[in-house]
């Protein structure tokens, strides 16, 4: 395991021109939508959705990789959260989605990757603890990960950042960074 930096940001998840991946906060059939999806299915362009319909359906707590289009990036992780309250137990395919992702990044050699608040927005997922979860996945899977070195929480509020910033420095990785 290499030094792993972890970070929170407020911004928008198309706009992370310096990392290697983002992950999408996808809908099952991996197609355009509201929040995290419509960003970056915008900013790719129609060529993403064309490549995802072969990728397409995926389950709570699965990660599949794709091209980035039009994106800045190289990569875009598909991940399709849980519905909280409804796809259980929640924690556990939340988790899933922030593992499978990691996992998904680091067997494609890549360094960096950029993560939405997963299934805090039309799913549901009351933040503080999709933050908690969040870190607790990163944390666990930290030593199994070759190339990724740096991953980026990207929270589209500020009220978000501080709750994910709060979480981050009362995980076990608050030393990192
Ligand atoms: P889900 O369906 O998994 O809940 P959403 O896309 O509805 O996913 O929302 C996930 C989170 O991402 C929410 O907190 C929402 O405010 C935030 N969000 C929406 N658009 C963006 C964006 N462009 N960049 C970063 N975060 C965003």
């Amino acid at each position: 395991m290499t030094q792993l930096q972890v970070e929170c940001v407020q911004g928008d998840i198309a706009r992370q021109a310096d990392m290697d991946a983002v992950v999408n906060a996808a809908n099952a059939q991996l197609m355009p939508g509201a929040g995290v999806a419509g960003a970056l299915h915008a900013a790719a362009g129609p060529g993403l959705a064309q490549e995802c319909r072969s990728l397409a359906p995926i389950r709570p707590g699965q990660a599949v990789i794709s091209s980035a289009h039009g994106l800045p990036n190289r990569h875009v992780i598909h991940c399709l959260g849980p519905v909280y309250g409804v796809d259980e137990p929640s924690d556990r395919l939340l988790a899933d989605c922030f593992r499978n992702a990691l996992v998904v990044a680091d067997q494609a050699g890549l360094a960096s990757i950029a993560f939405p608040a997963i299934s805090t927005g039309v799913f549901g997922y009351p933040v503080p603890e999709a933050a908690r979860v969040a870190f607790d996945a990163i944390a666990e899977t930290a030593p199994k990960l070759v190339h990724v070195n740096h991953i980026r929480l990207v929270l589209f509020s500020a009220g978000d950042c501080a709750e994910f910033q709060q979480a981050l420095s009362r995980s076990s990785l608050r030393s990192s960074g």
